[in-house]
C-alpha cells in the first residue's frame, strides 16, 4: 500500500488526527473527487445550470414549462386551425369536403394532386413561423412539425407518399439563413410518417426576387424556371412536397410542375399554414420588413 493510500485509509477509519489534502486530479485518489469529475455528472451539472439560467418556456406566451420544445395548454387551442371542410385538391375552404373546386379547377396552372394544410396563416402561427424563418429559431421546427402531424396524421397516412421533398431555398439564401425551415419541417414529418426525406430531388436553380409586392403575372414570370427536379429520384414515385407557408401558391405550384415534368407520378402538398381565400394576399411576412424569397 502506498503512503498516500495508507493515509487515506487512516483518514476514512477516523484515526488520522491531521487534515488530509487531496490533490484535485490525483490519479489514485479513492475519494469522491474523481467521481465528481465524471463526464456524465459534469454534463448533468451543466444542463442543470443552463435550465436554471434559461428555463424552458412556451414559445408563444413565455410561460415556464417542465420540458423544452412544448407549447402550453392555454396556447394550443388558440392556434387558428384550418376549416374542417376544404377542397382536397387545393386545400381551400369549401362548403363540404370535395375534390376540386372553383379555385383550382379554373386555374390552368394548378398542378398539385392534393393539398393538406394544418393551420391558417394568421395570429400566433404567423408570428411563430416568421420567428422561425427570420429570427434564427430553427429549434422550433420539431415542435411545429409535431403540431402539423397532430393535425394531418390521418390525411398524410392515407396519402402514404414514397418520399417527402422540401421546397428548397436558393443556395445563396440558404447560406444567409443557415437552414431551410421547410426542410426542417419535412424532416420532422418524415420521422413521424416513417417515410424517407429526399433533399436532393428538387433544386432551386434561379435566384428569384421577393414576391410580397408582385401580382400574379409578375410572380409567374419571377418563378419561371426556378426549380429543377431530378428524374432519377422522382420518376414514377409519389411525392409529398413540404413547405412552411402557402400564400398564393405560386411557389408551390411551380415546384409541383417541376416534379411532374421530371416524371413524378403524384405530387401532394403539405404546409404548416396557409392563407385562405378572403385573407389578404400580402401576408408572406406580416410582422417584419425582412424580404421573403419564398
Ligand atoms: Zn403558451
Ligand atoms: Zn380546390
Amino acid at each position: 500500500m502506498s503512503r498516500h493510500a495508507r493515509r487515506v485509509a487512516d483518514c476514512q477509519r477516523g484515526i488520522a488526527s491531521h487534515p488530509l489534502k487531496i490533490p484535485a486530479f490525483f490519479p489514485d485518489s479513492p475519494l469522491p473527487i474523481r467521481q465528481v469529475l465524471r463526464p456524465e455528472l459534469l454534463r448533468h451539472g451543466w444542463s442543470l445550470l443552463l435550465d436554471t439560467l434559461f428555463p424552458a418556456t412556451c414559445p408563444l406566451c413565455r410561460r415556464e414549462m417542465a420540458q423544452p420544445n412544448q407549447i402550453c395548454a392555454a396556447c394550443l387551442p388558440e392556434l387558428p386551425r384550418q376549416p374542417e371542410n376544404y377542397c382536397l385538391r387545393c386545400g381551400m375552404a369549401t362548403k363540404g369536403v370535395q375534390r376540386g373546386c372553383g379555385h383550382c379547377e379554373q386555374d390552368p396552372d394548378f398542378a398539385a394532386d392534393a393539398s393538406y394544410f394544418a393551420y391558417c396563416y394568421e395570429g400566433q402561427i404567423a408570428k411563430w413561423l416568421v420567428g422561425m424563418k427570420f429570427s434564427d429559431h430553427s429549434e422550433w421546427s420539431r415542435l411545429l412539425g409535431w403540431l402539423a402531424w397532430q393535425r394531418l396524421q390521418r390525411e398524410l397516412t392515407w396519402e402514404s407518399p414514397d418520399m417527402l421533398v422540401p421546397v428548397p431555398l436558393h443556395p445563396y439564401r440558404l447560406i444567409a439563413r443557415r437552414y431551410n425551415q421547410s426542410a426542417l419541417l419535412a424532416r420532422a414529418l418524415a420521422g413521424w410518417l416513417n417515410r424517407p426525406l429526399q433533399t436532393n430531388a428538387l433544386h432551386r436553380i434561379k435566384r428569384t426576387q421577393p414576391q410580397t409586392h408582385l401580382n400574379g403575372i409578375q410572380r409567374a414570370v419571377n418563378l419561371r424556371g426556378a426549380f429543377h427536379a431530378r428524374n432519377t429520384v422522382v420518376q414514377g414515385r409519389s411525392v409529398l412536397l413540404v413547405d412552411d407557408v402557402f400564400t398564393t401558391g405560386a411557389t408551390t405550384q411551380t415546384a409541383v410542375r417541376a416534379l411532374k415534368e421530371a416524371g413524378a407520378k403524384r405530387v401532394a402538398v403539405t404546409c404548416l399554414a396557409a392563407v385562405q381565400h378572403g385573407q389578404a394576399q400580402d401576408q408572406e411576412n406580416p410582422f417584419t420588413d425582412t424580404p421573403s424569397f419564398g
